[in-house]
């Protein structure tokens, strides 16, 4: 090859260096630049000149400079390729987001390969780092997995009262259940029945009916720590698990729950509409088979507070 074609095959392929759609950057191994192409310059705003030479982190000092260093330290020891990913970390430089579609996001997702480049002798002298911009695929994947999120929520929440619902339910108590046989750990079962819904239903219409079913949620959801879970298990009927709760502590929520919902007025079309409830309350045994025993039990709980005239709590 004469010098003239070797002369013009250089020109190309800095040509293709300086318009190719990545950031490309040489770094020696004090990590000074010696090459920043026109991708770096146009979204840091800083130019090849003035990066020509000089430590990379002296320009930008928010970069990860020590996860960064020990990526580039790996890259020039074993001689390999590193990548990072936007998962792992959103970007390496903070560059703007233009582009239109995506605009939603402010920053530019970014894709990070490392590359070792070796000189004649085969010595690593330098490393290459390519900058992807992968805004696109990113904002894609963060739009899909809150829909699935939402839809994750949708499927295990009942509509009218934001509570889980039964299915949901099934799947919390049987984990719950297994965790406490396993590691013999104190559980207790609640379940709630608004007392005579028939005549809510009767005497002021299904739709009264639900605004009351809505209300009694609204206070079990204030009612229960976050490490409790509730439920609707049925029409009017309703589940709780208190987790490292025993019977006897239990009885300080339901009592709490009858008194609030006892003084709770709900309002509607002029009426003003009050209910009670009864509870059942079961402690986890060892005796306890299974979760359909369990509730079972609280089950029996309840029955026995609606025998013995409503408004009240039973212990099983
Ligand atoms: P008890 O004190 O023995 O519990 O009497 P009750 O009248 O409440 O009897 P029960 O619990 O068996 O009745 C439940 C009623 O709740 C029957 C049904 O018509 C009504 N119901 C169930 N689901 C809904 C609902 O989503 N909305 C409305 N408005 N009513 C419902
Ligand atoms: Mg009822
Ligand atoms: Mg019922």
């Amino acid at each position: 090859m004469d010098n003239q074609s070797s002369l013009s095959e250089f020109h190309w392929i800095m040509n293709m260096v300086q318009t190719i759609d990545a950031g490309l950057v040489v770094l020696d191994k004090d990590l000074k630049v010696q090459l920043w192409n026109d991708f770096m310059s146009n979204h840091s705003g800083v130019s090849a000149k003035d990066m020509q030479d000089t430590p990379l982190f002296s320009h930008f000092p928010e970069l990860p400079e020590a996860w960064l260093r020990s990526k580039i330290d790996s890259v020039f020891l074993l001689k390999n390729n590193a990548f990072t990913s936007w998962e792992q970390r959103p970007y390496i430089f903070r560059f703007n987001n233009y582009r239109p579609v995506t605009g939603i996001s402010e920053f530019m997702f970014q894709n990070m390969t490392i590359i070792p480049l070796a000189s004649l002798t085969g010595e690593v002298t330098h490393v290459s780092l390519i900058i992807y911009d992968v805004t696109d695929i990113a904002i894609n994947r963060l739009q899909l997995d809150k829909a699935n999120e939402k839809l994750a929520h949708l499927s295990q929440t009942d509509a009218l009262t934001q509570l889980a619902n039964r299915h949901h339910w099934n799947t919390l108590i049987d984990s719950e259940f297994k965790r406490v046989k396993r590691y013999e750990q104190i559980s207790t079962l609640m379940m709630l029945d608004i007392d005579h819904f028939k005549k809510v239903n009767d005497t002021y219409g299904h739709v009264a009916g639900d605004k009351v079913i809505s209300e009694v949620s609204r206070v079990i959801r204030e009612s229960v720590r976050e490490t409790d879970f509730s439920a609707r298990y049925g029409g009017e009927e309703f589940a709780i698990c208190l987790t490292n709760t025993t019977a006897s502590c239990a009885v300080i929520l339901a009592e709490r729950l009858r008194k609030a919902i006892e003084s709770t007025l709900v309002l509607d079309d002029g009426n003003v509409i009050q209910v009670t409830i009864s509870i059942g309350i079961a402690e986890f045994k060892a005796d306890v088979e299974s979760v359909d025993h369990w509730t079972k039990n609280a089950d029996s709980a309840l029955y026995k507070s609606k025998e013995s005239g409503r408004n009240q709590y039973s212990i099983l």
